[in-house]
């Protein structure tokens, strides 16, 4: 095998696997890397070539929005090349093959967890393929670039239209529905995180509070590696699928 499978849990007994009745997957850039997208905070990632204080941040919006609206609408267009990978695929197949409630929150704004199946999906930090009219609150589905005078087909305004993402210092989205399935979790399986942004880091601790088994799968030990249960370190396209099925066999 070409990485390394390591586990501190006694949870590896197969016995174990099988009966959990609600699972809470918890996936951040990592996982979307091997699809093409470039992460954020690795280096050579996104945030090593801008400043996010200027195309992440509703300061930065307000400063200079045709940067921002260019930043996202690049991205957008990327998105257009990119295909779920190996790791989005299992996942959905854990959703649809699982015997009990399997819930998916996701860190990224791209749309590969849709594009591979998956139905039971919350989007904490937005989407990349909608915008959010800043007027009257509207969002819509959204493939074309966003400008400055694109018009709100909700109140027809020009001037207010925004990619549907959640910037540095706004609130993440659906933080309700998400404690709810925290506190109704018996497995928390966080994949593809940098282990160091709140309030997602804190998401194994309310697992673990709740009496969750946690297990981080992600290409190296991640800052709150500590915190897991049990850790599967090596690239998502192979631990993921892995993961997956023997969750599935049991
Ligand atoms: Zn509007």
């Amino acid at each position: 095998m070409p990485y390394a499978l390591r586990s501190s849990s006694k949870a590896l007994i197969a016995g174990l696997m099988a009966n959990y009745q609600h699972i809470v997957v918890l996936t951040g850039a990592g996982l979307s890397a091997e699809s093409g997208l470039s992460t954020f905070r690795d280096k050579g990632g996104i945030w090593s070539k801008y400043d996010y204080r200027d195309v992440a941040t509703p300061e930065g919006f307000a400063r200079d929005p045709g940067l921002v609206l260019d930043f996202y609408n690049q991205r957008r267009s990327a998105h257009a090349n990119v295909r779920p990978n190996g790791a989005h695929a299992a996942l959905a197949r854990l959703e649809h093959e699982h015997a009990g409630d399997v819930v998916v929150v996701t860190q990224n704004i791209d749309a590969l967890h849709e594009a591979a199946g998956a139905q039971n999906l919350i989007h904490m930090h937005g989407e990349l393929m909608k915008a959010l009219c800043a007027r009257c609150g509207a969002r819509h589905a959204w493939v074309e670039d966003i400008a400055l005078d694109t018009r709100c087909p909700a109140c027809g305004k020009t001037g207010s239209m925004r990619p549907d993402v959640v910037w540095f210092g706004e609130m993440p989205y659906h933080m309700q529905r998400i404690a709810e399935h925290l506190s109704a979790a018996d497995l928390f399986v966080s994949i593809g995180t940098s282990g160091n942004v709140y309030p997602a880091a804190a998401f194994v601790a309310e697992a673990r509070l709740n009496g969750a088994h946690t297990v981080e799968l992600n290409l190296e030990p991640s800052e709150g590696a500590s915190l897991f249960a049990e850790k599967i370190h090596g690239p998502a396209t192979q631990v993921v699928p892995a993961y997956v099925e023997r969750l599935l066999s049991g």
